[in-house]
């Protein structure tokens, strides 16, 4: 029982590392640098673009279940 709940909670939060493309050049990026929880409850994910160079990030809500 454990296992599969773990396995759900992996899941779901890769889910939320969903590829984004970079604001300044429109490149996929796939890995976020960082990720981290932000108080409020979202996920921040630090991104740096392999094809420019340039951070950025993205904020994620989590839904209130
Ligand atoms: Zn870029």
């Amino acid at each position: 029982m454990t296992i599969h709940v773990r396995t759900a909670t992996l899941a779901a939060l890769r889910s939320f590392a969903a590829p984004a493309h970079c604001p300044h050049c429109g490149d996929l990026m796939v890995a976020p640098l960082m990720s981290e929880f932000v108080e409020g409850g979202e996920i921040r994910h630090h991104w740096e673009c392999d094809a420019c160079g340039e951070l950025s990030h993205t904020s994620i809500p989590l839904a209130a279940h």
